[in-house]
């Protein structure tokens, strides 16, 4: 169960006698897991309430948190969802707005003491970005086979060539992120049919000669093919899911 502090729940033990609450208004506490896997669902769980928000708002549904590492257990530092479209910034992945706002947050550009959960695997962009911000853990949910730069299409965290100091998990809770982005996509195709339907039921009137009124006329525009640059869904950003091969999760240290 997640507690949420809110200012009004000071730090205090619990019936287990472990510490809960905190100081910081801001931060969510989270009661100590009891085991690594159990403490990755958990964060995956928050990441995953972000990626809905991102569904929300219209964006490829993938959310993002980051947890600190503290004494007092793992607390939420910052959260992110996908939103290139809305804010018109190609680099606004959940994982690049998350950084952003922990490392704010921190003053301080690298975050050794943390682990950022994602609900699809990164990019290559979002991955050199982790390994900049030296995390100490990557948690990463459902497999990216287009886009993916954890082991999909390639894999940064393993390039001897980099700095290595990410340890790396995938898999974890893949089921309910890659249910979330089949559901976006096949609402997506559902919608582009429908569109294109209308597309053709507009032609076919205008060619048979059919009074078109105004308020038909601005249904027609609205329903034409966008142009490259309107495409709903960015460049580079994944564009459709499909089932890992392997549904496990798989850790590894880094090198
Ligand atoms: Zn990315």
């Amino acid at each position: 169960m997640l507690l949420r502090c809110n200012g009004r729940m000071p730090r205090r033990r619990n019936a287990a006698g472990r510490t809960i609450g905190c100081p910081d208004p801001d931060h969510i506490a989270l009661p100590m897991p009891d085991t690594l896997a159990t403490a990755d669902e958990l964060g995956m769980r928050l990441a995953l309430d972000q990626a809905l928000n991102a569904q929300l708002a219209g964006e490829v549904p993938v959310g993002a948190v980051i947890l600190q590492h503290t004494a007092q257990g793992p607390q939420v530092l910052a959260t992110g969802y996908n939103r290139p479209i809305t804010t018109h910034d190609p680099t606004a992945h959940a994982e690049i707005v998350a950084l952003r706002h922990a490392a704010q947050l921190l003053q301080n550009y690298r975050l050794p003491d943390c682990t950022l959960y994602v609900t699809l695997e990164p990019c290559a962009m979002c991955a050199m970005a982790l390994l900049h911000a030296r995390l100490k853990r990557v948690v990463f949910a459902a497999a990216d086979p287009k886009t993916g730069a954890a082991g999909s299409v390639l894999d940064l965290f393993a390039d001897p060539r980099l700095n290595h100091h990410t340890t790396l998990v995938g898999g974890v809770l893949a089921e309910p992120a890659a249910a979330l982005l089949r559901q976006f996509f096949a609402e997506r195709r559902a919608q582009q049919r429908i569109e294109r339907a209308e597309r053709v039921e507009h032609v076919e009137r205008v060619e048979r000669g059919e009074h078109v009124e105004r308020a038909d006329r601005g249904a027609l525009r609205a329903a034409a093919p966008p142009s490259p640059d309107q495409a709903t869904i960015p460049v580079g950003e994944t564009t459709e899911w499909h089932a890992p091969a392997s549904p496990d999760p798989q850790h590894r240290e880094p090198q």
